[in-house]
């Protein structure tokens, strides 16, 4: 079967409509640009994942005023974070200076409702949207500038061009495989379980999500985060050199780890709610090329998750955001070179580049067991200590002594 070719319909061709499509979708057609957004799913859709929404994926909801439909809608408010360390120590972060906010500084929100509200965003700015449209690949010109994608939809295999085509398409992204970007090496990789429960009990009573560092799982993570409705997202992350080297079978360790008797007593009477899923998770530890001739990637696709804490929803919608307005940018000046889209790298860069490079240092220092029982165990009982990593949670400053010697011997001290 030979192809259709729709040419010369659109400024922008946007593949992927989760939080980073969605939000340059937004973007691009709130300014009265002529966007095509596809996704091979139909929305509501669910995408494995924690579904804690931070604070700033706040901030861009709130700068691009979407906050209230997220509160309005099937989202918890958290008020703050709780960590447990391999010896067993516990220590509850409020996030003080948020404590009397109306507005919750974080939320968990199922991503089936969450996107779901960022994509109607999208399709209300008046922008076409085909869902269940797969992508196969993209189409380059001679001089391989990118200038349109194929796409199988409603039974066609169509060719549709556009100047600019924005890879919005995930940890899996079709468009930066055709680019020639290899999958990432196991050391930017994060390897990632979720299962939903209902009947959870203990959590803390302003919603804290919970971050447990316990013996088995370390290097990665075990968390529970509340959720509406009574469930609770439960998961585990790991970094795939360490699955890899130790020969980790995530899903059973997911298992012993909702049995362990640090547990155990909250699952009594739990039940979970469909299948244990899992998903990657390309870390921003090793950013990757995000702009050339008549292309830009954002969020997964682009490698932008935190290597720290996995959070890549508020990555994605910040560089969706960028991007949206380097396509106007592009449009009204009829520049579509890397030249020009190195403007869009930069400036996404400029603002995520410290904090991703100060998590890649935590994630190094989360294998240090001896120093994650020290710093909870002191902070659980240091009021002082406890609210110092409060303000590193919205003060990059501040989190920055997270590397330095000087807060170790604080802690030490405390
Ligand atoms: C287990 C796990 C837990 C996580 N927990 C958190 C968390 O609690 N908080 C947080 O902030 N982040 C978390 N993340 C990371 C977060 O899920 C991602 O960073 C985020 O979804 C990135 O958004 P995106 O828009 O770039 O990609 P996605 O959300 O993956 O959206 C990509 C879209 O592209 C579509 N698509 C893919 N291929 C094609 C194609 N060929 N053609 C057309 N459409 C296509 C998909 O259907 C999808 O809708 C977690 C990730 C995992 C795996």
């Amino acid at each position: 079967m030979s192809a259709t070719r729709i040419p010369d319909k659109y400024d922008v061709i946007i593949v992927g409509a989760g939080p980073g499509g969605s939000t340059a979708a937004t973007v691009a057609g709130r300014k009265g640009l002529r966007v095509l957004m596809l996704d091979k799913d139909t929305f509501p859709r669910d995408k494995i994942c924690g579904d804690a929404i931070s604070g700033k994926s706040v901030d861009v909801l709130r700068e691009l005023d979407l906050l209230d439909l997220v509160v309005r809608d099937e989202s918890l408010g958290s008020w703050g974070v709780t960590f447990s360390g391999p010896s067993g120590d516990e220590v509850a972060i409020p996030f003080t200076k948020f404590l009397d906010a109306p507005v919750a500084p974080g939320f968990v929100s199922p991503r089936e409702v969450f996107d779901n509200i960022l994509f109607n965003v999208a399709v209300e700015t008046g922008i076409d949207v085909w869902q269940n449209a797969s992508v196969r690949g993209i189409i380059q010109d001679e001089a391989q500038t990118v200038c349109g994608v194929r796409v199988e939809y409603d039974g066609q295999e169509l060719e549709v061009m556009a100047p600019v085509v924005i890879g919005a398409d995930g940890a899996y992204s079709v468009v930066a495989r055709d680019l020639g970007m290899k999958q990432l090496s196991e050391k930017h990789y994060c390897a990632g379980l979720r299962a939903y429960y209902e009947g959870v009990t203990g959590f803390h009573p302003r919603n804290h999500i919970e971050i447990h560092f316990v013996e088995e799982s370390i290097p990665g993570y075990f968390w529970i985060f509340p959720m509406p409705n009574g469930r609770a997202n439960v998961g585990i992350g790991m970094l795939s050199s360490a699955v890899k080297k130790r020969d980790v079978k995530l899903k059973p360790l997911l298992d012993l780890l909702v049995a362990h008797p640090r547990f155990e007593s909250r699952f009594e009477n739990a039940r979970r709610i469909g299948p244990v899923r899992g998903w990657g998770l390309p870390l921003g530890s090793k950013p990757r090329p995000m702009a050339g001739d008549g292309w830009m990637l954002v969020g997964d696709a682009a490698s932008l998750i935190d290597p720290f804490t996995g959070e890549g929803i508020g990555n994605a919608m910040v560089s969706g955001w960028r991007a949206g307005e380097w396509v106007h940018r592009a449009t009204e000046a009829a520049r579509f070179d890397a030249e020009f889209f190195a403007g869009y790298q930069t400036e996404v860069m400029d603002r995520l580049r410290n904090e991703l490079r100060l998590s890649h240092m935590m994630q190094r220092l989360g294998n240090w067991r001896w120093l994650l029982n020290t710093v909870i165990r002191k902070a659980s009982r240091s009021e002082e200590l406890a609210d110092l990593i409060s303000c590193m949670f919205d003060d990059l400053d501040e989190r920055r002594q997270l590397v330095s010697p000087l807060f170790y011997l604080k802690v030490l001290s405390a």
